[in-house]
């Protein structure tokens, strides 16, 4: 989301510790996973992370330092800086506990990506077509997410016709909280339907201070690093939540199932009218469901929705019993 259209582009050139960052990132150029990686299955810890966030570097109400305080006492661990076209100074933001990760918000041709680690002082031109874009993150070691699609308008032709992204936001707090369009199963699905195999991140994608930390992606990783941060980003080795805890999901001998925290209502589901819906009865809630995936299922992914309506969305698994 963007409040303010009207920021001004820096034409700042690189600084030499960016060239320097830059070659160093292009030899280590990251591989897309062909699979997802299921986290309930990967050694590592829990981070919880929030990975579009906006200071008054863009649009944002408060610096950068003060934004990460507001993080540190919501007990994230792990923050993207994410500005409309600018990165920022987060030197001394860091320490053993408290991770945070260079990014940027940009968005050519009325598509919004959230780019994720990022050299400092990288810079995007505005007029460049959206595939480039995604090229030029990724060249250096970023990952791009692609940004709220049912608040910008977007149909599935608009979400295929670029490719690279590591991801897509399934929940944008702000843009629910703004007019009620913060949502993308459908997106989500339609992509996963046409056999784009693509975890989805939720973020709170913060401009005032009231609303931080209303979404966030809790992130399996095997040490405390961007790289392993972002490793587990490109992999889908996470899980997205505004609320409820997932505590284990996987498919065993063609049966989804899943542990959570108390839930309302557990969602199972693959394309078109695959799926199930499995409700708390005589006000016990459920803290864990399974279902019978059916042969011709491609994926499976499931939805918690607590009492409160607050939801967590696991990544698909593909079904191992497709033909
Ligand atoms: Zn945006
Ligand atoms: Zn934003």
């Amino acid at each position: 989301m963007q409040k303010n259209r009207d920021n001004k582009q820096r034409n700042k050139p690189l600084s030499i510790h960016a060239m320097v960052l830059a070659v160093v990132f292009f030899c280590v150029l990251p591989v897309r996973a062909d699979e997802l990686v299921n986290p309930f299955l990967q050694e590592g810890k829990w981070f919880k992370t929030a990975l579009h966030v906006h200071s008054n570097v863009s649009d944002g109400d408060v610096n950068v330092p003060e934004r990460m305080s507001q993080y540190r006492e919501k007990g994230f661990d792990v923050v993207a800086i994410t500005d409309h076209w600018k990165t920022s100074a987060l030197t001394g933001l860091s320490d053993k506990s408290f991770l945070v990760i260079e990014g940027m918000e940009a968005h050519p041709k009325g598509n919004h990506f959230v780019c994720l680690n990022l050299p400092e002082g990288f810079e995007i031109p505005r007029d460049i077509e959206p595939q480039a874009m995604i090229d030029k993150v990724n060249a250096i070691g970023g990952g791009v997410i692609y940004a709220h699609p049912y608040w910008l308008g977007h149909t599935i032709d608009d979400l295929l016709s670029v490719k690279g992204y590591m991801g897509i936001e399934v929940y944008n707090s702000v843009c629910e909280l703004a007019i009620g369009k913060g949502h993308a199963e459908v997106h989500w699905d339609q992509l996963l339907s046409k056999g784009v195999i693509i975890p989805a991140v939720a973020t709170d994608d913060v401009h005032g201070s009231p609303y931080v930390g209303l979404a966030w992606t809790m992130v399996k990783a095997k040490e405390f690093s961007a790289k392993a941060i972002m490793d587990s980003l490109r992999s889908g080795c996470y899980y997205a939540s505004c609320g409820p805890v997932v505590e284990d999901y996987r498919v065993e001998d063609g049966v989804a199932k899943i542990k959570c925290s108390e839930a309302a209502v557990i969602l199972f589901g693959g394309q078109t009218s695959f799926g199930s819906r499995i409700e708390a009865k005589d006000g016990k809630l459920l803290t864990s469901a399974e279902w019978q995936v059916p042969q011709d299922c491609k994926y499976v992914r499931a939805e918690v929705i607590d009492a409160q309506g607050k939801r967590a969305w696991v990544n698909p698994i593909l079904n191992p019993k497709k033909p």
